[in-house]
C-alpha cells in the first residue's frame, strides 16, 4: 500500500445550499493553537459566542449557545427536549426538510399532524390556520423558515402569531436564514430555534447556533419522561455552556477550534452589521436574478417567496446530462453549484449566494461559467 500523503484540498468557490466560502480570516481563526476546553481564556471566549448568537438571532434568550454538531443535531436538540410521548406537532412540509421534522417528532413518541406545500412554494399560513383550528390538542408548530431544498422563504413572522393565537410553541429551522434574512427570534415570539455555520454565517461546517425562550424552557422543566438523548439533553448541556456563577461542569468536549472559527464568523458579522448583511444577500440576488435571466433561466420559486441566499433554477431543456454539467462547472471553473434534492432532482440547480459567498466576484464567475458550458 502507497504511504499516504497530506491531503490538499482544491480550491473551489463554493455557491451550492452549503457549505458556502469561508473567509481567510476565519480559517486563521480556525488554525490557532488548540487549548483546554475549561481553559479560563475557552470560558471567555463561550461566553462571547453566546453574546453574539444572541445578536445574530436578535433575543435575549439566556438558553442561546452552538451546539457542538451539525444543524441535524441542533433540530434534534429542538425537537427532543420539547416533544414528549403523547404530544401533537403541526409540521409544515414543503421540502425536503420538513420530512426530517416529520422524523424527528415521530421517534419522540410525538404525533406529526402534517400541513402540505409544493415543493417551491412558502408555507400557507391559510393551511396552517386551518390545521391548528382542527387540532385543538396540538401543542407544537414547527416549520422551516428558509427550505435549503427548494430556495422557499416562509413568513416565520405570521406562522409564529398564528402559533401563538392556538397556544402552541413553535420550533423554527434557520439553518439557511440566518444573517442572510431577516430574523427576530424575540420580536416574532419564537420559542426554539436552530440554525448551521455553514451557510450564511459562512464558517465551516459542523456547529449548530441555537436558542430557547422561556415557555420551552417551562416545557422542558415540566417534562414527566427522560429526554431520550443523553448528548443533547438541554439540562445537562446547559450545566458546560453556563456557568451560573460557579464552576462549569464538564459534558462533553467542546470542538474548541470550531468555536474559534464560529467566533470569527460571528465577529464578521457583528462588524458588517446584521441588517447590512441581510441587504447585501438581497442586492447580490438581485443581480444574479438579472444575469441568470440574461441566459434564459428561469426561477422555481415564485418572486415574492424567493430566498435572496439559494436560487433555486429550472435547468433547461438543451442540458441531456446535468451530472455532467455541474462536474464540468467543477472541473473546469472550480465552481460548486447544487443539485435538485428529493421530488426536484434533475430538475433543478440550487445557486447559492451565502454569506462571504454573496459577492460580485462570486456572481460574475458564475455567470462567465454558466454561459460558457450553456453554449
Ligand atoms: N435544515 C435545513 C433547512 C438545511 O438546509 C440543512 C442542511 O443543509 C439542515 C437542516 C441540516 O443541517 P446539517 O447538514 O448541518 O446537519
Amino acid at each position: 500500500m502507497p504511504a499516504s500523503s497530506s491531503f490538499m484540498p482544491p480550491k473551489r468557490t463554493l455557491m451550492g445550499p452549503g457549505p458556502s466560502d469561508v473567509p481567510d480570516r476565519v480559517l486563521a481563526a480556525l488554525a490557532q493553537p488548540t487549548i483546554g476546553h475549561l481553559d479560563p481564556a475557552f470560558q471567555g471566549l463561550m461566553e462571547d459566542i453566546k453574546a453574539l448568537l444572541k445578536y445574530a438571532f436578535q433575543t435575549e434568550n439566556r438558553l442561546t449557545f452552538p451546539v457542538s454538531a451539525p444543524g441535524s443535531a441542533g433540530m434534534e436538540t429542538c425537537f427532543v427536549n420539547l416533544v414528549e410521548p403523547g404530544d401533537t406537532v403541526i409540521v409544515c412540509q414543503n421540502g425536503a426538510f420538513g420530512g426530517r421534522m416529520k422524523e424527528n417528532v415521530e421517534r419522540c413518541g410525538g404525533t406529526a399532524v402534517m400541513v402540505m406545500d409544493d415543493w417551491g412554494r412558502a408555507v400557507s399560513p391559510a393551511k396552517v390556520e386551518a390545521a391548528l383550528k382542527a387540532h385543538p390538542e396540538a401543542n407544537i408548530l414547527a416549520f422551516v423558515h428558509a427550505e435549503t431544498s427548494t430556495g422557499a422563504l416562509s413568513d416565520a413572522e405570521t406562522l409564529c402569531r398564528l402559533a401563538q393565537d392556538h397556544d402552541c410553541l413553535t420550533i423554527v429551522d434557520a439553518v439557511t436564514s440566518l444573517g442572510g434574512v431577516p430574523l427576530y427570534v424575540d420580536k416574532w415570539g419564537i420559542d426554539a430555534v436552530y440554525s448551521g455555520s455553514q451557510k450564511c454565517l459562512s464558517c465551516p461546517p459542523g456547529i449548530s447556533p441555537v436558542s430557547f425562550g422561556d415557555r420551552a424552557i417551562a416545557k422542558i422543566r415540566a417534562r414527566t419522561t427522560k429526554v431520550q438523548s443523553w448528548f443533547l439533553d438541554l439540562n445537562l448541556v446547559m450545566d458546560y455552556w453556563e456557568s451560573n456563577g460557579g464552576a462549569r461542569s464538564y459534558h462533553h468536549t467542546a470542538p474548541v477550534n470550531a468555536m474559534y472559527a464560529l467566533h470569527e464568523s460571528l465577529v464578521m458579522l457583528k462588524e458588517e452589521g446584521l441588517e447590512n448583511a441581510w441587504a447585501r444577500h438581497q442586492t447580490m440576488h438581485e443581480k444574479l436574478r438579472d444575469g441568470l435571466k440574461e441566459l434564459g433561466l428561469t426561477y422555481l420559486v415564485p418572486a415574492p417567496e424567493r430566498l435572496p441566499q439559494l436560487n433555486s433554477v429550472m435547468i433547461p431543456d438543451t442540458v441531456t446530462d446535468e451530472a455532467a454539467f455541474r462536474s464540468a462547472l467543477l472541473t473546469d471553473h472550480n465552481l460548486e453549484i447544487g443539485a435538485g434534492l428529493g421530488t426536484l432532482a434533475g430538475k433543478v440547480w440550487r445557486i447559492g449566494l451565502m454569506g462571504y459567498g454573496a459577492s460580485d466576484k462570486n456572481i460574475a464567475l458564475c455567470l462567465n461559467a454558466l454561459r460558457t458550458l450553456l453554449r
